[in-house]
């Protein structure tokens, strides 16, 4: 297994539509575990392969508190949603030390592949219906800033931009 190295927002794949996964094979089980060891090592409760270089639609999730209930959803859609909304103050492994407050449905029915290529389907509330919205917007491009107003999220690019400069002086040193 290896730690991937995440990406951080300005980076042109976080704004990039991924492709479905095509065969669930051992390279995509793989690149899973991957994901999963990453995101528990930064620490995170979701990752979505684009955040780690790869424009797939595949995500990894755990929110439970010992770490044991680890998700892994290949392909996922939103089949259903509820027709209330819930905020929640979300941050991002790719926009670490920000954090805001972003409105969603507050529960979402998801259909997905697993590892082993089977078809599921999630009922996800509270925290986790959070975590998944956040995660398929991934998948599309989107990251939580998108949800913010301009003033908000061009605020925290700014940032991110400086603290990217001192990543890689860092990386260079
Ligand atoms: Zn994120």
């Amino acid at each position: 297994m290896a730690k991937l190295q995440i990406r951080w927002v300005p980076d042109p794949i976080l704004k990039t539509k991924c492709a479905p996964v095509e065969d669930v094979d051992d390279t995509v089980r793989a690149f899973l575990y991957d994901m999963l060891e990453t995101m528990y090592a930064a620490p995170g409760i979701g990752l979505a392969a684009p955040q780690v270089g790869l424009a797939k639609r595949m995500l990894v999730l755990d929110v439970s508190d010992d770490r044991s209930q680890p998700l892994k959803l290949i392909n996922p859609e939103i089949i259903d949603v509820s027709d209330t909304d819930a905020v929640y103050e979300e941050g991002c492994l790719s926009v670490p030390e920000h954090y805001a407050n972003v409105s969603r449905p507050d529960w979402v029915e998801v259909r997905y592949l697993d590892e082993h290529g089977n078809t599921c389907t999630v009922t996800a509330d509270g925290l986790l219906a959070t975590c998944v919205q956040h995660e398929i917007d991934h998948l599309d491009g989107i990251v939580f800033l998108d949800h913010l107003s301009s003033l908000k999220r061009n605020m925290i690019l700014r940032k991110m931009i400086k603290a990217k400069k001192s990543r890689n002086r860092d990386a260079a040193a």
